[in-house]
């Protein structure tokens, strides 16, 4: 069995309804989520939108490769309304998921790059991490998930969504 964890969040549509949906898929189609973050609400990182983001941090136990999971999220991210890039950069979305860890392993493929290279870069995903993942350590950076966190230079505002 594999262990990955995921970041899930969108801030378009209804976005309670499509963070129940894409929990429901990701359990049929890639694994048993065995343990989730809370959900947390922040305002978009690196670009301007009305909407906030929900996100939220979830590890799933798969038998699926990782280059499978990245096939079956975006084709989850598809059903879930997500449109094609209309430009370069963050625009809203309904509905991203992004492989965090998978294992402890370190991968650099053409269209895939684990851990995700902006982990460190993020409240909004390490503040879920080290939520419930604080002594996990990150194995290209050596730190642990709380270390991350207190040493992240984002200002961006990160609650647990109300
Ligand atoms: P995004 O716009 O954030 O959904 O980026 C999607 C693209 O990032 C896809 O084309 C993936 O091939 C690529 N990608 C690279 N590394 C990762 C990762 N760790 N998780 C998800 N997508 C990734």
């Amino acid at each position: 069995m594999n262990s990955v964890k995921l970041l899930i969040g969108g801030n378009e549509g209804n976005r309670l309804k499509n963070m129940q949906e894409v929990k429901v898929l990701i359990g049929t189609r890639i694994g048993k989520i065995i343990k989730r973050s809370s959900c947390y609400e922040s305002e978009p990182w690196g670009f301007a939108h009305q909407q906030n983001f929900l996100n939220q941090v979830l590890e799933v136990s798969t038998v699926l490769s990782v280059t499978e999971i990245l096939t079956v999220g975006q084709q989850i991210e598809k059903e879930l309304g997500r449109k094609p890039k209309t430009q370069d950069g963050y625009e809203g979305r309904t509905m991203d998921i992004d492989i965090l860890f998978f294992n402890d392993e370190i991968i650099n493929l053409p269209q895939l790059t684990v851990p995700h290279p902006k982990i460190q870069e993020r409240r909004f995903t390490l503040l879920p991490l080290a939520e419930k993942w604080s002594a996990l350590v990150h194995p290209v950076l050596g730190n642990t998930m709380r270390m991350l966190l207190d040493e992240c230079k984002d200002t961006g505002w990160v609650r647990i969504a109300p």
